[in-house]
């Protein structure tokens, strides 16, 4: 049957256009066209390949086409799969070089391709005549697993190289692995499904790829990086690695853009330490850096041992993850009065420091892991974020475990504790608790807030301990003469935290009040209400609605804000720390943030709206500096919804986001626009 021009057009539309999508969806945070539409797009590919005859393996429809398995096929790579040495110091490194230069009788600089070790899952990819054929894991490095129908639902694995005149066989080898975002969205939807949290990307990967049903590797956003060539036919490659990372990337296939060429080890050294610099901002995690002879020639010439290549040698950083032992779990108590459990650890080397405590949070996480006293955890700290316990390693001995028990009553002032919304526990005494008066002036004191300095957290300790400070604007009572009389501290010492008092008292209304201490609000939420009302008389004075108008800020932050100020002691402190000099220069308001008092709140429309089009609703929306998302998130503020709402309005009423209906939605934008 002779297909139609008109068609064959269509058809290769879809195609771009889906593979478009399937990128977007999985590279991107946030799909460009709702799931329903897409779908759309895919049945409609579907229906003319069949109906055509036009279906090609490269096709996306074939991405998630085909059945179940039943089991794993194991199979034996061509050429296997080594591993690698590791090194884990500068000085081990420099060995590696040394014992190149000595088995190739030349101490000349050498020229190596540096590239990040993603911590993913080894796989190799046969395309033969430039199609993907078949996707194998690593295993053994000599046997491993037939994960073609998986592999195939990478969006980023090319079904068909770009390239005009294919190789008959090419083998690529490259790892496998799931990105940050990619992590962090998938646990959001689990949360908000109420499944599974996954532990760390890298198990999450594996076990993606472990499926037998591709249409639940699909779920997981995976991606690939190539890191070299195995077995190949028909085609001359390159010399250089670096060449050869190029033609790799010419013809679609993903190509990591951290790999470097560095001539000698040191320059490698430096691509290490600039690395780890980095490894918290990449995109990706990563257990270290792979340094490899750029020459292929110099690499068949050095060969390889039994199990590992000589001319590649793999730099390992400090793990992210280890195991220890929870000690204890004490309960501290905040400035606000909450709760909060902190497990003592066996003090444990993890992501290049030792940690010996963490926060569990509260007690629904400490339910959630399953934790009690006496068991072994996993611990994790990746970068600058505080170390957290992520799993609980079940042992066979369950002996001296003990439950971990909410105590009865306040620890700091034997208090009763109150339940404080869904998941926190708080000290009922609120500022009379000694705990939250000295975490009220701590973070009074503290860097971001006021920045006095010298007034650190055991000063403060002693300072309330002994009597001479209940509050605030204590601080700025303290005399010279008892301050130098206390422990520790000399006539000098005195002297400069006088000095440094003083000099707070000059400071900016968004340290003040960030230094509050209001629920909630912290540095960012201070600089925005700082910005829109420009006078704290304004702030203490604006009623919900008002407040709610500044970015960013949500009816439970107004709500903590309102409580602050409706408290006649808050409002009496700060007039005692304006009567004692707290100044701050005048703030120009941002007479913009007014004109837009939706500025920072993100709305949605769904079903039909009867009185106004949508076009209308959505300019008026973005006049009032509010943004309109095509689908309903946790980051939602306000979902309008007429009649035939469908999904969207499911969903935002799953999520507790707030839905008005066109009525409302008109007396909002009235009161707005006046
Ligand atoms: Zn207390």
């Amino acid at each position: 049957m002779a297909v139609p021009d008109k068609i064959t057009q269509e058809v290769s539309e879809l195609r771009a256009q889906i593979e478009t999508h399937n990128r977007l969806y999985h590279a991107l945070d946030s799909p460009e066209i709702p799931d329903a539409d897409y779908d759309v797009l895919v049945a409609r590919l579907e229906l003319l390949e069949d109906q055509y005859d036009l279906l090609i393996p490269s096709s996306p429809t074939q991405r998630i086409g085909g059945e179940a398995l039943s089991q794993f096929t194991q199979l034996t790579h061509v050429m296997p799969m080594l591993s690698l040495d590791k090194v884990s110091n500068e000085k081990d490194l420099a060995d590696f070089e040394l014992r190149l230069q000595k088995r190739l009788g030349d101490d000349g600089e050498l020229e190596y391709s540096c590239e990040p070790k993603v911590d993913g899952v080894a796989v190799s990819l046969l395309y033969r005549g430039g199609v993907l054929q078949r996707g194998a894991t690593r295993g053994d490095g000599v046997t491993g697993e037939d994960i073609t129908h998986n592999v195939k639902t990478i969006p980023s694995i090319p079904l068909q190289l770009e390239i005009a005149a294919a190789p008959a066989l090419i083998e690529i080898r490259g790892e496998i692995f799931l990105g940050k975002k990619g992590f962090a969205r998938l646990n959001r939807r689990a949360e908000e499904e109420g499944s599974k949290i996954f532990v760390n990307p890298r198990n999450t990967a594996a076990g993606a790829l472990r499926q037998l049903d591709p249409r639940h590797t699909a779920r997981v956003p995976l991606q690939m990086y190539c890191y070299s060539v195995g077995i190949f036919e028909g085609l001359a490659l390159p010399d250089q690695l670096g060449e050869i990372f190029k033609l790799l990337a010419s013809w679609g296939l993903p190509v990591n853009p951290d790999i470097s060429t560095r001539v000698g080890i040191e320059a490698c050294q430096t691509y290490c330490t600039e690395l780890l610099a980095r490894r918290d901002s990449l995109e990706y995690e990563i257990d270290g850096a792979v340094i490899k002879i750029d020459n292929l020639v110099t690499q068949r010439r050095l060969g390889s041992n039994a199990r590992t290549p000589r001319w590649a040698m793999a730099f390992k950083f400090p793990a992210e993850e280890k195991t220890t032992r929870v000690l204890d779990v004490e309960f501290q108590v905040g400035r606000t009065g909450t709760i909060t459990p902190v497990a003592r650890l066996e003090p444990v080397f993890v992501g290049g420091v030792t940690v010996s405590n963490t926060t569990l949070h509260n007690m629904d996480e400490i339910e959630r892991l399953g934790l009690s006293i006496g068991d072994t955890v996993i611990v994790r700290r990746a970068g600058d974020v505080i170390p957290k316990i992520v799993k609980v390693v079940r042992s066979r001995s369950q002996k001296n475990r003990k439950k971990i028990r909410l105590p009865e009553a306040c620890p700091a002032c034997g208090s009763a504790i109150e339940k404080d919304g869904e998941v926190f526990y708080k000290c009922s005494a609120g500022i009379i608790c000694p705990a939250q008066r000295k975490e009220s002036i701590k973070h009074f004191a503290s860097r971001t807030a006021m920045d006095i300095e010298g007034l650190g957290s055991k000063l403060v300790e002693q300072l309330v301990d002994e009597g001479m400070i209940g509050n605030v604007a204590d601080i700025f009572l303290l005399g010279i003469e008892r301050l130098a009389d206390l422990e520790r501290m000399g006539n000098k010492s005195a002297d400069n935290l006088i000095a440094a008092i003083d000099k707070s008292k000059q400071t900016t209304l968004p340290r003040f009040l960030f230094a509050l201490g209001i629920r909630e609000v912290g540095a960012a939420t201070a600089q925005q209400l700082a910005m829109y009302y420009g006078d704290i008389g304004q702030i203490a004075a604006a009623d919900a609605e008002s407040l709610e108008r500044v970015p960013d800020i949500g009816p439970i932050v107004a709500a903590h804000i309102r409580t602050f100020f409706e408290n006649p002691e808050n409002l009496a402190l700060i007039k005692a720390l304006q009567d004692y000099g707290v100044r701050w220069p005048e703030i120009a308001v941002d007479a913009n943030a007014q004109a837009r008092p939706l500025l920072g709140k993100t709305y949605v429309l769904t079903g039909t709206l009867q009185q106004m089009p949508r076009d209308e609703a959505k300019r008026r929306l973005l006049a009032l500096g509010a943004k309109v998302a095509g689908s309903v998130s946790k980051n939602t503020d306000c979902v309008v919804a007429g009649p035939g709402a469908g999904s969207k309005l499911m969903k935002a009423e799953a999520l507790a986001i707030k839905v008005i209906d066109e009525g409302e939605f008109l007396a909002l934008l009235d009161a707005l626009s006046q």
